[in-house]
């Protein structure tokens, strides 16, 4: 790998070809693909927080676990050699080990959260502005480009909705994202509000030690039981198939499956749904109760479905350590929680799992030319470039497959996008709507039929809008984006360089 050094320090702004924002799985696998695939590139990564990992290190609840498995959500270039899921300090582990083997730890610069963000036309340069926290300076970082991997959640303020009531609570409230690892529940009665992801893991982590653990959550959401190991992956490992190769195929194996599995969930969601519910059966005993705590309303993948390793969740039910409430809240109590029902939920510790707040940005302000730029009046390219903001790229993984195959993906994308330009001599690139495009229909980012988490739905009017052809989505499927990302037409007509637009009728007829 070529050495990747300062190009120049002008004044007290440092330059640099690129900056990533953010040291999370987006992050580093960015900078690993940059390194990689554009290796005359210079780059920092900027980080807020004082150490690498994002999610996998602000989240210290008990039990914090990935829910998809960790032969895709590992990177497809570094081997995943455990069980398909895994702790966050497995994942921290794996991404240490990414950053120190691949030399990217001399790139970070901890501790700095971005304050600001402008583009000039005159210099084609990012002027990006971050606070220190060690002594609180602003340092000044120019760059070309801005791959930003800042994730889409406020990792300091998670989402708490006002409940009527909630002063009164004379316990411990806290929310899942803020939980402090010296809690000590043990013996205590706990009430988890929420379902979902984060529930589902909690929920048999606090079982081992509370006296009592109650779910109470406003809708049911579809369980995959399965014992945590791979079997596949194990196998081959016996016949002495090295880790790379074994990674490549378990990829392709669970890719498979899932698309599968995607497939059946349209076509078939109720002899799906039969299947899960063996599945749980399994754990929690033939006589197990489906109604009305565990059966959803929506078909199954419409929401990711909760990954249950080992059954825990119904295995600390059928021990009868687990209640499971349907209800909605009216008010809180001194001890716990009344529900709109009239039951009452006592409980020493209430831990809600209610969401993110959303963060669109790192909540950076940015500007082109002096002018803020305001997210919802772009228009989104493929769910990774805006309309009106040169040379920047967004990392959004997928809610259905693992976040990181698109890590993987647009890093193949963004290296092949830079390599061309230089190829090119331009130093400005721009997503823009095509002559076809001027009569498409803009629409809400997000598409509620197709994915609706609530931190979204309640941030939509901070987000870019789509439109409804493929280039203007994301279409959060990682199947067909992995056949259409790596064939984009770089020189199409959605793409301006150095503000050039080309000629439609002589592209038409090259
Ligand atoms: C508890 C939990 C479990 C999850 N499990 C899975 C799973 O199993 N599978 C899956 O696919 N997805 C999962 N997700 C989604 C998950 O967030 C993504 O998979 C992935 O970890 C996101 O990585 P990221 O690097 O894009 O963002 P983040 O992990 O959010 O990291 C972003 C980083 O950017 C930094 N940053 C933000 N703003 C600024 C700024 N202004 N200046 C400087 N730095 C900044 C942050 O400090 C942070 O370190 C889970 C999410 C949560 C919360």
């Amino acid at each position: 790998m070529a050495s990747v050094q300062m190009k120049s320090q002008s004044g007290s702004a440092t330059h640099v070809d690129v900056v990533i924002v953010g040291a999370g799985v987006s992050g580093v696998g960015s900078a690993y693909h940059l390194q990689e695939q554009c290796p005359g590139k210079s780059y920092v990564i900027l980080e807020a927080k004082d150490t690498f990992g994002g999610t996998w290190e602000t989240h210290k609840y008990p039990g914090v676990r990935s829910d998809s498995d960790l032969y895709t959500f590992g990177y497809r270039f570094k081997p995943w050699v455990g069980p398909p899921i895994a702790t966050a300090a497995e994942i921290l582990k794996y991404m240490g080990e990414v950053i120190t083997e691949n030399g990217i730890d001399k790139h970070i610069r901890y501790g700095h959260r971005i304050v600001s963000s402008r583009w000039s036309s005159a210099d084609n340069l990012w002027t990006v502005e971050a606070k220190r926290n060690s002594d609180g300076a602003t340092v000044t970082f120019t760059c070309n480009f801005l791959w930003m991997c800042q994730g889409y959640y406020d990792h300091e303020k998670p989402y708490l909705p006002e409940w009527p009531g909630m002063s009164r609570y004379k316990g411990l409230l806290v929310h899942a994202q803020l939980w402090d690892p010296k809690t000590d529940y043990t013996g205590k009665r706990v009430l988890v509000i929420g379902s979902g992801a984060t529930a589902a893991t909690v929920v048999p982590a606090f079982c081992e030690k509370a006296a009592h653990v109650t779910m109470l959550q406003r809708s049911p959401t579809y369980f995959y039981c399965h014992a945590n190991v791979n079997e596949l992956a194990d196998r081959l490992r016996q016949i002495g198939i090295d880790e790379p190769t074994i990674h490549r195929v378990v990829r392709a194996q669970v890719l498979y499956d899932q698309q599968m599995m995607t497939e059946r969930c349209l076509k078939e969601p109720d002899v799906v749904f039969e299947e899960l519910k063996a599945l749980i059966r399994q754990y929690a005993g033939d006589d197990f109760q489906f109604e009305p705590h565990f059966t959803p309303k929506y078909r199954p993948w419409q929401q990711r479905l909760a990954f249950c390793p080992d059954g825990d969740v119904f295995q600390a039910a059928a021990k009868g350590k687990l209640t499971v409430v349907t209800d909605t809240i009216d008010t809180f109590t001194e001890k716990g929680v009344r529900t709109a029902s009239g039951q009452e939920i006592e409980a020493d510790i209430i831990v809600a799992a209610t969401g993110f707040r959303l963060s669109v940005m790192g909540d950076i302000p940015f500007y082109v030319d002096d002018k803020r730029v305001d997210w919802h009046q772009t228009v989104n390219y493929r769910g990774m470039m805006f309309t009106g903001v040169p040379n920047l790229v967004w990392v959004f993984g997928y809610f259905r497959a693992s976040w990181t195959l698109r890590v993987d993906l647009l890093g193949d994308f963004v290296a092949k996008l830079l390599n061309h330009m230089d190829a090119k001599g331009v130093k400005r690139v721009d997503v823009a709507l095509r002559d076809e495009d001027r009569d498409m229909a803009l629409l809400p980012w997000i598409e509620g039929d197709n994915f609706n988490p609530g931190y979204l739905v309640r941030g939509i009017d901070q987000l870019p809008l789509r439109g409804d052809k493929p280039e203007w989505r994301h279409n959060q499927d990682y199947w067909s984006e992995r056949e259409e990302i790596p064939l984009i037409d770089i020189e199409g007509a959605e793409f301006v360089y150095d503000g050039k637009r080309r000629d439609a009728k002589k592209q038409a007829a090259e």
